[in-house]
């Protein structure tokens, strides 16, 4: 697998840390009407919070953390019986709500009844591993694209809703990516984020023995393994190589490094503007700079998801933000170049692909620096991604080099 040659240094080292952050991950419960290859949570039946423990498990973020969305997963969070409540609930703490699901229990109704709650976003978990049924059954990435399309088309139907899509990349399915990016590229109006995340388990070839607390425990019991041997080491470069060889211009603007490794691309955001006919250019690091300070500036927390109604102002971004990013010069250039460009709206998207937890030879695990995804366990923060481990054994699992 070829990894994309990227200097860290040209990028936005984006700003999100701890305590002031983009994002944080809600979890009102772990059942699910699905059961993905890569899913890193118990399924549990009946697991639903309360009400009043999902608003304590706020309080916390709020205690900690300054946000600009909650990220309301699980489980699928359209199981949840208080999810409308939840979403107004969000909503009066004056935090985005963002329902991230896999959109198998989502109706035109809920979705109006969302709307009114205030919902502010989608981000609908597609990929050909989750085991759907009926017309799904088997199909591929491509074949996904018309479930994809399906769900964009109700939540523009409802009107200014952000709508984000993310895939878990295999081995066997990053040759998909770039069908997906080009997809998105024609739906640019109605779709304004896409989301690859690198597969990530516990499989048998690893070389480390695991403790909790000092005690060694067996890896067969951590609920994300596999008991085969698997590829789980694609990286971000590794999937924007191969999107580059479709299209050479892709170019990232910003990234989060990990715990351990300075120049690594736990994520790596692309930012493109375009019309559904064709993308103008990649913006660069400077544009994602200023976004970023000046949504602190101006609202007290970094920018999270962005609404359609902003992401149809490309025409506006490009002609006010032009002497500040040489990407944005270029796309401009790109659209004036056309007068019949210049007169259609200009759509703003972003590619993001996410690169979980590293190992690294001594045993050490690179997490994302500054992770926005973290949750509520025990009335602190922690990584979602790996909370099977504090709930399972108390605390996160050490990985050390096998004798
Ligand atoms: S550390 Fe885990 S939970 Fe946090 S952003 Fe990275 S993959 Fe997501």
């Amino acid at each position: 697998m070829d990894a994309a040659k990227v200097d860290h240094n040209e990028l936005y080292r984006l700003p999100w840390t701890l305590p002031d952050n983009a994002i944080s991950w809600l979890e009102p419960t772990a059942q699910c009407n699905l059961a993905c290859d890569g899913c890193y949570r118990d399924n549990e039946k009946d697991s639903h919070k309360t009400f009043e423990e999902v608003k304590h498990d706020l309080d916390i973020f709020q205690k900690y953390r300054k946000t600009d969305c909650i990220s309301i997963a699980g489980g699928d969070p359209l199981l949840y019986p208080n999810i409308i409540e939840l979403v107004a609930e969000i909503k009066f703490r004056r935090i985005k709500p963002i329902i991230n699901t896999n959109g198998f229990a989502l109706t035109m109704d809920l979705l109006r009844e969302l709307k009114e709650a205030g919902v502010y976003g989608f981000t609908f978990h597609v990929d050909s591993k989750q085991g759907r049924t009926s017309e799904w059954k088997g199909k591929n990435e491509i074949e996904l694209n018309e479930l994809r399309y399906q769900y964009a088309s109700m939540l523009a139907e409802v009107g200014n809703i952000s709508c984000s899509f993310n895939s878990t990349v295999y081995e066997d399915t990053i040759e998909y990516v770039p069908d997906l990016v080009e997809w998105a590229a024609k739906n640019i109006d109605i779709v304004q984020t896409m989301v690859f995340i690198a597969f990530r388990h516990v499989v048998p070839q690893m070389p480390y023995d695991w403790y909790a607390n000092g005690d060694k425990v067996d890896w067969q019991t951590i609920m994300y393994h596999s008991e085969s041997e698997r590829k789980i080491d694609i990286l971000s470069t590794h999937v924007l190589a191969e999107v580059k060889k479709r299209f050479p211009e892709f170019t990232p603007a910003a990234y989060l490094n990990g715990t351990e490794k300075a120049d690594s691309f736990k994520w790596m955001l692309s930012q493109r503007v375009g019309s559904k006919e064709k993308i103008y250019g990649y913006l660069g690091a400077k544009f994602m700079e200023l976004i970023m300070a000046g949504h602190h500036f101006l609202n007290g927390t970094y920018l999270s998801y962005a609404s359609p109604a902003t992401t149809r102002m490309g025409r506006t971004s490009l002609l006010t933000l032009w002497p500040f990013d040489k990407g944005v010069r270029k796309a401009l250039g790109r659209m004036l170049a056309n007068p019949l460009r210049f007169l259609r709206r200009a759509h703003m998207q972003t590619i993001l692909f996410i690169q979980p937890v590293d190992f690294m030879q001594d045993g050490r695990q690179s997490m994302c620096d500054g992770c926005p995804d973290m949750t509520v366990y025990n009335n602190e923060l922690v990584w979602s991604c790996r909370m099977e481990e504090p709930k399972q054994f108390g605390t996160f699992l050490r990985s050390v080099p096998k004798n």
